[in-house]
């Protein structure tokens, strides 16, 4: 169901009456360092998740949060390109990153309008879009990342319902969820592995989850493990089918690799590098010029790609065309931190307490490693690319 079609420079017009009552417009030749600054404060992470919080509840309630959602499930039944304008005009503004809201609002979202009965997305949809509720995604174990087939978390049938064991890890925002897409073995005895995984929605406060924060290499605790011990979820929490949850994930995992921009876009790495190179008096400096100009090409090529994959002309329309904007937006933004890093010399690798570019460049150097490995390292999308897109040999197994 949609509402009557809105042109999308009508929809333009609403977010930018929205965001200028509130807002500040960003300069757009200044390096844009709110969420470095915030993430870098003590109690920050909270202070990120906090703010897109209320940002996304104040756009839900303006009704522009979820243009593209069907109007039942809380949205406006608009298009995907009305909710593109959404993202394209937050980049213009000195507003909140949306960023620790994209389990939920990336992938629980287009997996459950994908794939969920209309049941579920009744109940789960609509708080989802304002907020009131969080998600994570709850996949990788110990010994199941990049070969997620070998997981070993159970869900065993009893009477009417599911009893489920066993343990996830790397689970972003979980300590904050409500809910996790759960992916589970139901039948270790099916010919292919694949053909014995579900999918379930799980209420994170179900008796036997224990969430326990890891902390990262910079000191922030997104990051958690997730112990499940004879949890119980019901039929009416298995998304798509029993033991077709292999199908479901790739979905997900689909949405989640298209979708990485990693903090970049709107010129958001560039004017970061450019900024780096003044503060630094090498604006000047012919080389560093040369690889400012690459890394603003490459954020360039990004959105074009993005664009190409939601017009479904990336790789042919390809399901593993996503593998393509993963590659791109991970290694962007690993070049960027590294360009950041050696404009800024020494103070990037000592700096004093007060040097917060200094801070801040070689906390990006740590932290953009994260790039190459969240959902699926870049190995295994050239492996996808390779093997699905190209038609190479498969690799032996
Ligand atoms: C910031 C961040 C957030 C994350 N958030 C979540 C989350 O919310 N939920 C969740 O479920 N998971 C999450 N993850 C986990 C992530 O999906 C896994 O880390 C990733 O899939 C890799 O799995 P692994 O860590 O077990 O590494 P492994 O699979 O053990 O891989 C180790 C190394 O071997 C290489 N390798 C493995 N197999 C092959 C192969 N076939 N060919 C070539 N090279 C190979 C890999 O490329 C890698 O370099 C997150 C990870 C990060 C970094």
């Amino acid at each position: 169901m949609s509402e009557a079609p809105v042109d999308v420079d009508v929809f333009r017009k609403e977010v930018r009456t929205f965001l200028d009552s509130r807002y500040p417009l960003r300069d757009p030749l200044t390096d844009d360092r709110r969420e470095d600054i915030i993430s870098r404060t003590p109690g920050g992470e909270g202070q990120f998740v906090d703010d897109a919080v209320a940002l996304q509840r104040a756009l839900a309630e303006a009704g522009l949060a979820a243009a593209h959602v069907p109007v039942e499930y809380g949205g406006r039944g608009l298009t995907p390109a009305h909710h593109k304008v959404l993202e394209q005009e937050l980049r213009r503004y000195d507003a909140p990153s949306l960023r620790p809201l994209r389990i939920g609002m990336h992938l629980a979202l287009a997996t459950l309008l994908r794939s969920a009965t209309d049941e579920q997305k009744a109940r789960y949809v609509p708080p989802l879009v304002r907020a009131e509720q969080q998600w994570c995604q709850l996949f990788s174990e110990p010994d199941a990342g990049s070969d997620l087939v070998a997981l070993r978390t159970r869900a065993v049938r009893t009477g009417d319902g599911w009893v489920v064991n066993g343990q996830k890890v790397w689970s972003s925002y979980a300590s904050r969820a409500d809910f996790g897409l759960l992916l589970a073995c139901t039948d270790p005895d099916a010919e292919r592995p694949q053909a014995g995984i579900t999918m379930f929605v799980l209420d994170m406060a179900s008796p036997g989850v224990e969430v326990r924060p890891l902390v990262d290499i910079c000191g922030g605790e997104h990051f958690n493990e997730v112990f499940l011990k004879d949890v119980r979820v019901t039929d009416s929490h298995v998304i798509g089918e029993v033991n077709h949850g292999w199908t479901v994930s790739q979905g997900t995992l689909g949405g989640e690799r298209s979708g990485y921009m990693g903090g970049s876009g709107g010129g958001r790495r560039a004017r970061q590098v450019i900024g780096a190179a003044r503060a630094a008096s090498r604006l000047d400096d012919a080389v560093v010029r040369q690889r400012i100009a690459d890394v603003a090409a490459a954020e360039r090529m990004l959105e074009w790609l993005r664009d190409r994959y939601a017009d479904g002309s990336l790789c042919g329309g390809h399901p593993a065309a996503g593998s393509m904007m993963k590659l791109a937006g991970g290694s962007l933004e690993q070049r960027c931190a590294e360009l950041v890093c050696d404009i800024a010399g020494m103070t990037a690798q000592a700096w004093s307490a007060a040097d917060r570019d200094g801070d801040i460049a070689a906390h990006d150097l740590a932290a953009t490693r994260q790039a190459r490995i969240a959902g699926g390292t870049h190995e295994i999308q050239r492996n996808l690319l390779a093997e699905r897109v190209l038609g190479l040999p498969r690799r032996p197994s």
